[in-house]
């Protein structure tokens, strides 16, 4: 749950390359295999879409996309695509803003905070164990113990102070 990463992050101020989102699609496919699960045309779409954005997408924004791709999906089908997603691991979806980033690492399940810029929207998930260990302490002298951990933190990136 408190797994240190140390690799780079899809989602940074860059937009991933073709390759970083290939190598997503193919992670997730392999993912979907093991746990037999169908990675349908729709989900393995709805994946590579919030792969390519640069920042997080809301679902209206991922109707859109597909809708100009050519297959009109309704609402509540996106949602499923993105519940498939979010409980295979292979998205995160934030609070703050209601939308939807791609995890990196989706093999192993992981508690993550991201640093989410209020002025571009740039969003980074980092992974610092020691605040969610210090949370589930904290939590459990309440007697409540933590099944999901999120926390989002909201400021101004580095390009937006300069
Ligand atoms: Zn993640
Ligand atoms: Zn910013």
């Amino acid at each position: 749950m408190t797994e240190q990463c140390s690799h780079s992050n899809i989602a940074s101020c860059t937009l991933p390359s073709s390759e970083q989102v290939a190598r997503l699609i193919d992670q997730a496919t392999e993912l979907c295999d093991k746990r037999n699960l169908r990675f349908t045309r729709l989900r393995r779409q709805v994946l590579e879409l919030v792969c390519k954005a640069d920042q997080p997408v809301g679902a209206y924004h991922l109707l859109d996309e597909l809708r100009e791709s050519g297959r009109s999906a309704a609402p509540p089908t996106v949602y499923r695509a993105l519940d498939f997603l979010l409980e295979q691991g292979l998205v995160h979806r934030l609070a703050t803003n209601n939308t939807y980033l791609a995890c990196a690492h989706p093999q192993q399940p992981h508690a993550a905070i991201f640093l989410v810029c209020s002025q571009c929207g740039h969003t980074q998930e980092v992974h610092t164990g020691g605040v969610i260990d210090q949370l589930r302490r904290q939590a459990e002298q309440f007697d409540f113990a933590i099944e999901h951990a999120s926390v989002e933190l909201t400021g101004l990136c580095s390009r937006c102070r300069q």
